[in-house]
């Protein structure tokens, strides 16, 4: 093959691509060297390595400047730097500088801590980079979009986004939504007719451009551009910026920041202004305490901490298979109620083997397991079944011509391509002998009515070859899909001395006894038609006969039982809702255990039903069969007007406004299509029902983390400054200087305030009910708890620094011990808020985060500095202290963290009474 007859994008003149449509689809596979198999792999590398990868907008993480922009949009930090100005005036340099450096050094933080939540984003999201079904040296593959280049030939079905702008050489049925390109939201249809005239892309009905949505049916199209050079390219070259990180949770602590800068400023103005008029303390000086109770007040370290708690949540679902595309997610995911799972290959393995086979003559059961095509054909009268005429013979070639699957052997492993259903009927062909290789038909397809979940049917119209009755040019319509919808077809039956009436009721009967025992059930049909049509219409599918019924199973998956448990104790509804039959439904359901698994519906069933009796039913319903999309987004709804915080999972292109209405849209990563993994928040890896369950279980240890910091970092600051009101206010000499409050801060802010981001989860955290939708940040515990630990603190310096002044200690010794005691304080309070169920005093209470330790280890390393280094000395007006007060601070934070544990004791046993189980 040669490059020779081929534009490329660089050198051809513009019409050069723009003229495929008014070429014949053969003639564009010659100019660009290629044929109906496809490139070969070696000349698709050449031309990748020529063309350039198929990527069009580059997304580009926001510049550092911005970045470091965006840490100053805090009213909180106005509120430091405005406390910096009127140190500055007053030419308080020191004060000034502190609390500067108290403002970058936050700033800092917040922007490294941003960077990593977003490189990490970033990472995650060229995980969900788009795949492209290719085929390539005759095989269909699914590769990544990038490596398209002009000349492939790729595949394309209904929820698939265009990767490339495709010359279309095959088609059925397709429809394409174009809005993206031209604005136009109803979807165009498509065919290969080449078109004589020149007209607009919108007009183009022989291409599909890159970007825009399949919505129905099946085509081949051979790719023409790619990359900047689609016409997608052209219109969107500009770079992307990726959406600042602002999530409900930062946006509600930054109301709650302002709400409570206003407040802070309006009590550090209060305390001054009395100082100033009742205690006679002079102006410069309260102004000075002013800024150090608003500087100290602030949890200046709270919105970094939310950041990258929920960033480390990403990192850790995404390891799990979990891939969050929105960090908002996280913050739901703590919080699901309800989680609404299809059946198949997410609570079931998706490896469909048939087990028995019904045909006019009676049933046929079937040996071996999995995708190998090993096992016998067994009739259940006794001797083995004939797969050479009748009826099973006729299943058996309908099964491997309405079938666009593929089996493979790799190394020994057998292996699909394809729909895992089709799968299993090439198996099934395989073990009765029949050649693969020998059946031609499926070559000679003329037309296809691809299967759609909403259709649950699929038939191909084939050219009769030797081998079918009607020699020449007759044709032959084979078809499969839901007995009830294929029976509805059917007028005869293919018995054994030949075509005979349909006798609907037995089938119906045959059926149902398949599906009570598990199986999925398919039923197969065709007929022989003169020669005509190459296009299959409604009468050819009127006339079919019945050959018979497949029985499949697909068995569930272990690890979903045990997670269907863990939800059971979780508080967490499960609710199956699956395409497949109301009986297969329930004997899953039943098999699984799922909640009330005998009683199912069928999305018939829920149409009969009004709204109220339809909310009743999805309260207490599990099993929901034959359902269509619809039916998926009337639950989310019904699900949520109860209160419920809803996860839906999907895969189909019209699941995806149940996705994008639910809580938490989860699209399959394997079998789902873009459509639906572009609506979904969170796209599962393996299609794995645990996975979703082990990520409810993160979501609420982060949900608990963030919750954590809150409780450290409140009543940490509240402490600091009470520590200079309550001086003021007591008329008492100032147990802590402004500027040492500001050190601390300082200190503790960067070490102590980041470790609880890295808590694992609690003991228990699946055992209790989920969070109530639209619980406050601030509860009535965290409020009681704040005031609790603060006061407590504030009695402990106070009195630590009395006791040193009336030990004869001068007063920088007295404010130094009461310093290194509010730094352990906080240190001790850390070890308590770690865990909300364990107590601190364990080996996993002291040690069990590595990062608390390390922290805790580091901020008393800066104690050292503060209290013996001659510049800390020089600055803060600390001096050195003995071993004896040392000891006294020890073991007063020990104190302290028993009377705080106390407490955390006494209100998990009133809990557990109250409750009965552990809270949330
Ligand atoms: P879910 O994934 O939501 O649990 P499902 O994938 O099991 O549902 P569908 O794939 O929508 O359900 O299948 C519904 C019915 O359509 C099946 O019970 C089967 O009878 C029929 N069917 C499934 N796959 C095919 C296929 N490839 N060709 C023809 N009919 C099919």
């Amino acid at each position: 093959m040669t490059m020779a007859a081929i534009d490329s994008p660089a050198d051809a003149p513009e019409a050069g691509s723009e003229d495929y449509y008014r070429r014949e689809a053969d003639d564009c596979l010659q100019r660009l060297a290629s044929s109906r198999d496809g490139l070969s792999a070696a000349e698709a590398a050449t031309r990748l390595a020529r063309f350039g990868a198929n990527e069009v907008a580059v997304t580009r993480p926001p510049s550092a400047l911005a970045r470091i922009g965006r840490q100053f949009n805090n009213v909180l930090l106005f509120v430091l730097l405005g406390s910096a100005a009127i140190t500055a005036l007053l030419g308080h340099w020191l004060d000034t500088s502190v609390i500067v450096a108290v403002v970058l050094i936050n700033a800092l933080v917040g922007y490294i801590q941003e960077g990593r939540a977003e490189r990490a984003l970033l990472a995650i999201r060229a995980l969900l980079s788009p795949v492209a079904r290719v085929l390539r040296d005759g095989q269909a593959q699914e590769l990544p979009a990038r490596v398209l280049v002009p000349g492939d030939l790729v595949l394309l079905g209904s929820g698939d986004r265009v990767p490339a702008d495709l010359r279309l050489i095959d088609c059925h049925g397709l429809e394409a939504d174009e809005s993206v390109l031209t604005g136009e939201s109803v979807p165009v249809a498509k065919s290969v007719a080449a078109l004589p005239d020149a007209v607009g892309v919108a007009d183009r009905g022989n291409l599909a451009h890159a970007g825009t949505m399949i919505t129905r049916g099946t085509a081949t199209g051979l790719v023409i551009t790619t990359g900047r050079n689609t016409e997608l390219g052209r219109i969107s070259s500009e770079l992307q910026e990726i959406e600042p990180i602002r999530t409900p949770l930062l946006r509600m602590l930054n109301r709650f920041g302002q709400r409570m800068s206003l407040l802070i400023v309006a009590f550090a103005s209060a305390v001054a202004l009395f100082g100033g008029l009742f205690r006679g303390y002079p102006t410069s000086d309260m102004l000075i305490a002013a800024v150090g109770i608003a500087v100290a007040a602030i949890p200046e370290g709270l919105p970094p901490v939310v950041t990258i708690t929920l960033a480390l949540g990403v990192q850790l679902m995404a390891r799990q298979g979990a891939i969050v595309r929105r960090l908002a997610a996280v913050e739901t995911l703590g919080g699901v109620s309800v989680i609404c799972a299809d059946k198949t290959g997410t609570l079931t393995r998706n490896e469909m083997t048939v087990r028995a086979i019904e045909v006019a003559g009676g049933r046929i059961e079937v040996s071996g397991t999995g995708y190998r095509p090993e096992g016998t054909l067994q009739a259940a009268a006794g001797g083995a079944a004939d797969p050479r005429g009748g009826p099973l013979h006729a299943l058996l070639r309908a099964g491997l011509n309405c079938n666009d699957a593929q089996l493979l052997r790799v190394d020994d492993e057998w292996t699909v391509t394809g729909d895992p259903t089709e799968g299993a009927l090439l198996v099934l062909a395989a073990k009765a002998g029949l050649d693969l290789a020998a059946e031609p038909d499926h070559q000679t397809r003329l037309d296809v009515i691809p299967f759609e979940p909403e259709r649950r049917f699929m038939a191909t119209l084939n050219a009769a070859t030797a081998t079918t009755a009607t020699a020449g040019s007759g044709r032959v319509v084979y078809a499969k899909g839901a007995p009830e919808t294929l029976l509805q077809m059917c007028r005869q039956q293919l018995g054994e001395a030949g075509v005979e009436p349909l006798d609907h009721d037995d089938w119906t009967a045959r059926a149902s006894q398949l599906a009570r025992s598990g199986q999925r059930v398919l039923a197969l049909a065709g007929c022989e038609l003169p020669p005509g049509s190459n296009e299959l219409n409604e009468q050819m599918l009127g006339e079919l006969q019945l050959f018979g019924l497949v029985g499949v199973t697909d068995p569930p998956r272990e690890e979903a039982r045990r997670s269907l448990e863990q939800c059971r104790s979780a508080g967490i509804r499960v609710k199956m809702i699956t395409g497949d039959h109301l009986d297969t439904a329930r004997a899953v359901g039943r098999e699984l255990g799922l909640g009330a698994g005998d009683r199912a519906l069928s999305g018939a069933d829920l149409d009969a039903l009004d709204d109220a009796a339809f909310a009743a039913a999805v309260a207490e319903v599990d099993v929901f069969a034959r359902t269509s999309p619809e039916h998926k987004l009337r639950l989310v709804r019904a699900l949520q007007a109860g209160g419920s915080i809803v996860a839906m999972t999907g895969d189909g292109l019209n699941d995806a406004p149940a996705l994008k209405r639910a809580d938490i849209g989860i699209a399959m990563g394997r079998k789902g299509t873009a459509a639906a993994r572009e609506a979904a928040e969170m796209v599962l890896t393996d299609d794995n029902f645990a996975t979703i369950v082990e990520a409810v279980e993160t979501g609420r240890t982060i949900d608990d983390n963030v919750k954590k910091s809150v409780a450290f970092l409140l009543p940490t600051s509240l402490a600091e400054a009470l520590m200079i009101a309550a001086a003021i206010l007591l008329g008492y000499q100032l147990p802590i200087t402004p500027i040492q409050v500001l050190w601390v801060n300082m200190v503790t802010a960067v070490t102590l305030g980041l470790a609880l981001a890295f808590e694992r989860a609690e003991p228990g955290v699946m055992q209790r009910s989920p969070r109530r939708a639209g619980e406050a940040l601030l509860s009535g515990v965290l409020l009681w708890r704040t005031c609790y630990v603060s006061a407590t603190i504030l009695a402990a310096i106070l009195l630590l620094h009395l006791l040193a002044r009336g030990n004869g200690s001068d007063i920088a010794y007295a404010r130094t011990t009461a310093v290194n005691a509010l730094v352990w304080f906080e240190a001790m309070y850390l070890l308590a808020t770690r865990q909300n169920t364990r107590s601190a005093f364990s080996g996993q209470g002291l040690l069990g985060n590595p990062i608390a330790a390390a922290s805790i280890a580091g901020v008393l390393g800066l104690q050292l500095l503060f209290t013996y280094a001659p510049p800390f000395q020089l600055l803060f007006g600390s001096t050195p202290l003995n071993a004896h007060s040392w000891l006294l601070i020890g073991a007063s934070g020990v104190v302290f963290l028993l009377v705080v544990e106390g407490e955390k004791w006494l209100h998990q046993r009133f809990l557990r009474r109250r409750h009965g189980r552990p809270p949330a």
